[in-house]
């Protein structure tokens, strides 16, 4: 047996049958074919060792049970997933008609006071309140040194100067008399 036979041999088949004959014979007196059957030896028993750590550690059915458990897991996270985005849409609804039932959106407001040159304080807010909703505010301080303080949003704030800007004007004529109240918005 030259070494070409023995390799091949050692390639085909199990170790232990080379243990006896004319293989054990040829690798005794061999130290390259004696090298290698030890390499392979020695693979087969790492691999061997490994295979039954496998085996031993995760048997077939619970490598399925596993492999179950985990698609189980996947499809659980999923409904999870859906559930949350639900949640979360429900909680967009609910705070969209908290905010509905709390009134209109918050309005850019501003508070002006006006300097006013012939109407009286209470002319000039008989003047202005046909142009300030609800949301607006219209005051007369007390000391009554012919000024008035509008709030209200900035588009209303605007009508009520325009319109002041109109009516408290010593060059109207009707300034000094009766106010005719507009009505238009
Ligand atoms: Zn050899």
């Amino acid at each position: 047996m030259n070494c070409t036979d023995y390799l091949s041999m050692l390639a085909t088949l199990p170790v232990d049958e080379l243990a006896y004959g004319d293989a054990r014979e040829h690798v005794s007196t061999c130290h390259d074919c004696d090298r290698v059957t030890r390499v392979v030896v020695e693979r087969e028993r790492n691999m061997r060792l490994a295979f039954d750590q496998l085996q031993s550690s995760m048997p077939a059915t619970q490598t399925a049970i596993r492999a179950l458990e985990a698609s189980r897991r996947r499809r659980i996270a999923r409904y999870y997933e859906v559930a949350l985005g639900v949640a979360m849409a429900a909680t967009l609804v609910v705070m969209v008609a908290v905010r509905r039932g709390n009134g209109p959106m918050p309005v850019a407001t501003a508070t002006e006071t006006f300097r006013l040159q012939c109407l009286s304080p209470d002319q000039a807010a008989e003047v202005v309140r046909p142009f300030i909703t609800s949301a607006g505010e219209i005051s007369i301080p007390p000391s009554g040194l012919g000024i008035i303080d509008i709030r209200a949003p900035i588009e209303e704030l605007q009508k009520a100067r325009s319109a002041l800007d109109r009516f408290d004007n010593p060059r109207e004529s009707r300034c000094a008399v009766r106010i005719v109240v507009p009505t238009e918005r």
